[in-house]
């Protein structure tokens, strides 16, 4: 079972599934793997180390979206498929629709381009359930500057703008997939977004 937490930054998703995951072990029986993206094992940590390299403004976009897609891949074959293969629950902080939303629309690399990228990638490992995480632009991005000494990458600095056109990508994602992407509205406080998530997993995986 893949359950992936999708969200533009500043919707709580790392947080959520942080206070989440302990709740969720108690209810569900399989073991549960909780794994984030770009990164979740030693290759892939690396390449997000050079993605958000505050230094690393030469990065091309498309670039950029290769580098995620590859951490991706890496990250499937030494931790997603095996976990799976073993019947395990795994809980991912971001997975391709960040791609779609992040490189597809907010650089304007364009979905298709972006998606096609991922299918390579993947090899259409795709996920059974999606929690998006919605917050309005302007209030992630307030949440970010709040704690702005953690959150110290290259990302930091696009505008308002950018962050509108990733959370439009999202919307849209929300209405072609209906059935695998389920709304949670992160403006709500963390206890109530951990609740949300909770139910909606729970309701949708009794095992
Ligand atoms: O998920 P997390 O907040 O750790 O992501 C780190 C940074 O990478 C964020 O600033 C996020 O906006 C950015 N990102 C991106 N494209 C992706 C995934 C993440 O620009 N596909
Ligand atoms: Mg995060």
């Amino acid at each position: 079972l893949l359950i992936t937490f999708e969200g533009p930054d500043g919707a709580g998703k790392t947080s959520a599934l942080t206070e989440l995951v302990p709740r969720l072990q108690q209810i569900v029986r399989r073991p549960i793997v909780v794994t984030r993206e770009p990164g979740g094992n030693p290759i892939s940590e690396a390449i997000r180390q050079i993605i958000l390299d505050p230094k690393n403004t030469a990065m091309d976009k498309r670039t950029e979206a290769l580098l995620y897609a590859a951490a991706r891949r890496q990250h499937i074959v030494e931790k997603i498929r095996p976990a799976l293969a073993a019947d395990k629950m795994v809980l991912c902080d971001r997975f391709v629709d960040s791609s779609l939303a992040y490189q597809g629309a907010g650089r304007d690399i364009g979905v298709t381009a972006v998606g096609k990228m991922n299918k390579f990638a993947t090899e259409q490992l795709a996920p059974d359930l999606t929690l998006y995480l919605d917050v309005p632009s302007e209030l992630g991005l307030q949440r970010i500057a709040a704690h702005r000494q953690s959150q110290n990458d290259r990302l930091d600095q696009e505008a308002l703008s950018f962050h509108q056109k990733v959370r439009g990508e999202y919307l849209a994602l929300v209405k072609q997939y209906p059935q695998r992407i389920k709304t949670i509205d992160a403006t709500q406080s963390l206890e109530q977004v951990i609740a949300a998530c909770q139910t909606v997993i729970t309701t949708t995986y009794r095992d």
